[in-house]
């Protein structure tokens, strides 16, 4: 099958600001860990998901996002989590950690368990609103992270590519490597959100979009 690449990421631009958002954390809980859809938590609350390569800084992300510092595991030992781990906020929606990829540490079992692992998620979870797509904005996307472009783009699926460790780079650099990341997936006018989890920076951009997934956005194509 040809994968068409179809742009998902929901159009944003010129005001982008105004969307700024804070949203108020009341509760985050770790709900469960999950392989196959039985696994998955039973209910309908709206997901935002997110992925990206093994030490990109998703579980600092998610603890910035969620406001506690330990909710998803931090570590400098990459592809520790190999599983779906799914979070719980405020009782209106659920943060779903997809295990990182890449990582040639784990073992080779492991590592060809998870394409259909999240394949599957990505497909079949009809409550996924949204992916945020992770990126560490040093690094240039391999072809792990250009398949993961393309399973968006094949599902249908609504994603926003976030360029994260901004604060190691200096601004003039985070420009360019902004355009580089972009060209090299062949998608020049997808607008990143640029995020820090050390500084906050992009903090409550990400969480103006998200809202809009979680509250406005029902996706009639899944
Ligand atoms: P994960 O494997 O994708 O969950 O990555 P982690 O969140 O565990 O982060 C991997 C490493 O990168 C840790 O040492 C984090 O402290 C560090 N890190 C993550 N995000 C940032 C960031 O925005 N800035 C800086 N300077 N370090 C970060």
């Amino acid at each position: 099958m040809t994968l068409s690449p179809i742009t998902t990421q929901s159009p944003r631009g010129e005001g982008e600001g105004e969307r700024d958002f804070q949203m108020k954390i009341l509760s985050a809980n770790f709900v469960k860990s999950a392989v196959e859809p039985s696994h998955y938590p039973a209910g309908t609350l709206p997901e935002i998901a997110f992925a990206g390569k093994s030490n990109v800084g998703k579980s600092s992300m998610i603890n910035v996002l969620s406001q506690r510092k330990g909710l998803a595991k931090t570590s400098n030992s990459p592809g520790r989590t190999q599983l779906i781990n799914f979070f719980n906020i405020n009782d209106q929606f659920s943060f779903v950690d997809l295990p990182g990829y890449g990582y040639a540490k784990v073992p080779v079992a492991v590592r060809k368990n998870w394409g259909p692992m999240v394949e599957t998620y990505l497909k079949e979870r009809r409550e996924l609103r949204l992916v945020i797509f992770i990126m560490d904005i040093r690094r240039n996307p391999d072809i792990n992270d250009i398949k993961m472009l393309r399973w968006f783009d094949y599902y249908r699926i609504p994603y926003l590519l976030a360029l994260t460790k901004i604060d190691k780079i200096s601004r003039n650099q985070t420009v360019m490597r902004r355009r580089v990341i972009l060209d090299s997936f062949k998608r020049p006018a997808l607008t990143p959100v640029l995020f820090s989890a050390k500084t906050g920076a992009g903090r409550d951009e990400l969480w103006g979009e998200m809202e809009k997934f979680i509250f406005e956005v029902r996706n009639n194509n899944r």
